[in-house]
């Protein structure tokens, strides 16, 4: 099957097809220098000014024909030998996941580069925040390498640590801040695994946890067994389509608006509320809608749609199941032989999986090509670069967590990883 990178190139050649920005068709170079996050769904969303950028890439990686970087690559992979780790997400380019020793989730990577203490250096092909995850995991003496500093995830750089700490303190104000007559807290943070490591210490230091999408419900009940409410960042959508899951009435999920005063809310909404949810959303999978279910639908009657909960509320309702990357694998693997699926995830992995799943027919919910354009900004000229880097003596692009942050922020994950081991 065809690649989504060479999918794109046909398009800016011009093939058949649509992708969701005219940015995504230029050559990675043009798009790794535009500003923002880069073309692709994420294109609207503002970036932070303290946002990573990358340095420039010695002209012999952007020169280097997609031969010579695989030749590269796997030199450099047989030189390091176990010294060096790759770690590829779900969401990579199939360019890229190809040199991956591991391929799986945010979490799942992070405990595969626990699982190898022995190696210096963990390359992780995802974005910031992950990286970040498997510095907390991994050991004092591994370094964790992000092959291009620019890839970050707009949803998560829509909570930073100064407005939560802002939103907290507002809470403290309405709320109070000692525990009530039952011994509940008024709020428990709960931050999603893609956030800042920042948003993981607060977490840690105020009596939160961490959940990923796999666990989010798990995690809530842990939460509701501590406090009376939960804060739950970044994700709206998780947030909501777990708690509506457990029963939690939709008008008790009020939305907190960062920039606006008690974040939008009557001091009478937030003493009702049960879970006060963030305001930040993916791009990738706010494209997904009721009407390409309704379509799909339409073409293949007896169609499974499975959506990932970081999708709108409306359109994890109308499918038929909703579930982490690690569940949509899981249940295509577990599938009858020529069973259809409709899959609202990351094009890139909806790709991978219908190839290695022959037996059924996989396809993806939204027709435009649209990948998470900042993971797509790890090119395999930027892999080669930090792994003859690693050859040559030399620790380029290392993702460091200091310990201020990481200590309080590792027990926010060690209180996930007790509450689903
Ligand atoms: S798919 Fe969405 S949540 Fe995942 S890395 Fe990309 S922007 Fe972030």
């Amino acid at each position: 099957m065809t690649s989504i990178d060479e999918k794109l190139k046909l398009m800016a050649a011009g093939g058949a097809g649509e992708n969701c920005d005219s940015g995504l068709e230029k050559d990675t170079w043009a798009f790794d220098s535009m500003p923002g996050y880069g073309p692709g769904a994420s294109a609207a969303d503002p970036i932070p000014a303290a946002a990573p950028r990358q340095g420039a890439l010695p002209s012999e990686y952007k020169q280097a024909t997609a031969a010579e970087l695989d030749s590269r690559i796997r030199a450099a992979k047989r030189t390091l030998g176990d010294r060096a780790v790759v770690l590829g997400h779900f969401y990579q380019r199939d360019e890229v996941v190809q040199y991956a020793d591991f391929v799986g989730d945010s979490f799942q990577l992070a405990r595969a580069a626990r699982a190898k203490p022995d190696a210096e250096a963990i390359v992780f092909c995802g974005v910031h925040f992950m990286a970040e995850t498997a510095d907390l995991l991994s050991g004092d003496e591994q370094s964790v390498i992000l092959p291009n500093l620019a890839a970050g995830c707009s949803m998560a750089d829509m909570a930073n640590i100064d407005q939560v700490e802002q939103c907290w303190q507002e809470l403290d104000d309405a709320l109070g801040a000692g525990p009530d007559a039952d011994g509940l807290a008024p709020v428990i943070p709960v931050t999603y695994m893609n956030s800042s490591a920042a948003l993981k210490g607060f977490c840690g230091r105020h009596g939160g946890i961490v959940c990923t999408s796999s666990n989010a419900r798990t995690v809530l009940d842990w939460a509701f067994e501590r406090g009376r409410r939960v804060l739950f960042f970044p994700d709206q959508h998780l947030g909501r389509n777990t708690a509506k899951a457990m029963g939690v009435p939709e008008e008790r999920m009020p939305l907190w608006m960062p920039n606006k005063p008690l974040g939008g809310m009557t001091p009478e909404q937030l003493r009702d509320a049960q879970v006060i949810l963030w305001n930040g959303f993916c791009s990738v999978h706010k494209r997904f809608t009721v009407r390409q279910i309704e379509k799909a639908r339409e073409t293949f009657p007896n169609v499974r749609v499975i959506v990932h909960p970081e999708c709108p509320m409306p359109v994890v309702d109308a499918a038929d199941e909703s579930g982490s990357t690690d569940y949509i694998t899981k249940a295509i693997a577990a599938a009858p032989a020529g069973t259809t699926f409709a899959i609202g995830t990351e094009i890139n992995l909806v790709n991978r999986l219908a190839s290695e799943n022959p037996q059924h027919t996989i396809f993806c919910l939204d027709p435009v090509v649209c990948p998470c354009s900042t993971m797509y900004r790890i090119h395999p000229g930027y892999l080669a670069w930090v792994l003859e880097s690693l050859v040559r003596g030399r620790v380029i692009n290392q993702i460091s967590v200091g310990d201020d942050v990481a200590i309080p922020a590792t027990r926010a994950l060690e209180r996930m990883l007790a509450t689903t081991p």
